[in-house]
């Protein structure tokens, strides 16, 4: 740890700039405690689907085993395989912001146009767990975005809507402008199990997630919305979560118009 201590309680230059150097110390130690926390998870979150594909491997080439109990080890390994790989994904995308070697690009971006070519990608996904997607977007709408940055917040959020919901659910995606602050809205609505109260503040914390359980079963990380947090707030944007447990969530994001 850091650690100073200066006594010189004074008012004068010297009094200032003993605080000052008191409260980055204390700074320092608050991040570094932080980033040994960030580390600790790191390595849990990789460790638990490594054991799963270890194990499952070594069962699986044992001799003697019917050819349906090794395929089923065999799709385990794959689904542990997918886990890893979006882990690492999505790390390295905070790894980048959290360097600042993430550059928003931003451009001109036709709501509507991007909502449209989004949903496109998303159809397969709607598809197969049987959701209804309703989209409400007035023409002639424009922000100023980072494209590819803003798709994955998009992405983050819908996969989050269809993970967190059963099957034949409808979602709504909608774009606004406030009336009172001209500012742009994009909310996406779900019929899912919803968010507890309690849980609503740390939903945006790195690898927090309501119960580990369900999340690990859908495919989730628990770095999605913290990934969307910092997005758009390199915007300049807010998120916002309202949600009623058993109910469903809504989850807005505000930024400029163009
Ligand atoms: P994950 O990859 O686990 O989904 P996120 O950071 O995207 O991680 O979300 C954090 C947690 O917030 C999730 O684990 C889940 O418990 C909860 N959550 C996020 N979105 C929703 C939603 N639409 N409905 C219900 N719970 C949600």
């Amino acid at each position: 740890d850091f650690s100073v201590s200066i006594n010189h309680t004074s008012k004068d230059e010297l009094g200032e700039l003993a605080n000052s150097i008191q409260t980055l110390a204390n700074d320092l130690n608050h991040l570094k405690k932080e980033r040994n926390e960030f580390l600790a998870s790191i390595s849990h979150e990789l460790r638990t689907p490594l054991t799963y594909v270890k194990g499952y491997a070594d069962i699986a080439r044992r001799k003697g085993i019917s050819e349906e109990e090794r395929n089923k080890y065999l799709h385990i390994i794959y689904e542990e395989s997918e886990h890893l790989s979006s882990l690492v994904k999505d790390l390295f995308e905070l790894a980048k912001i959290d360097q600042h070697s993430f550059v928003i690009k931003k451009e001109k971006v036709s709501m509507c146009e991007f909502i449209k070519n989004l949903t496109q990608k998303i159809e397969p996904a709607l598809h197969k767990k049987k959701i209804n997607l309703i989209v409400t977007c007035p023409t002639g709408i424009y922000a100023n975005l980072d494209r590819s940055r803003f798709e994955q917040v998009m992405i983050n959020l819908l996969d989050n809507a269809l993970k967190y919901s059963s099957s034949e659910s409808t979602v709504t995606l909608k774009v606004k402008v406030n009336d009172v602050t001209n500012k742009l809205t994009i909310s996406v609505e779900d019929e899912g199990i919803g968010i507890p109260e309690s849980e609503i503040p740390l939903i945006f914390n790195r690898f927090h997630r309501v119960e580990k359980s369900r999340s690990r079963e859908s495919g989730g990380t628990g770095l999605g919305l913290s990934i969307v947090k910092e997005i758009v707030e390199a915007h300049g944007g807010k998120v916002f979560v309202d949600s009623q447990y058993g109910k469903g969530t809504v989850i807005t994001i505000e930024i400029d118009q163009f």
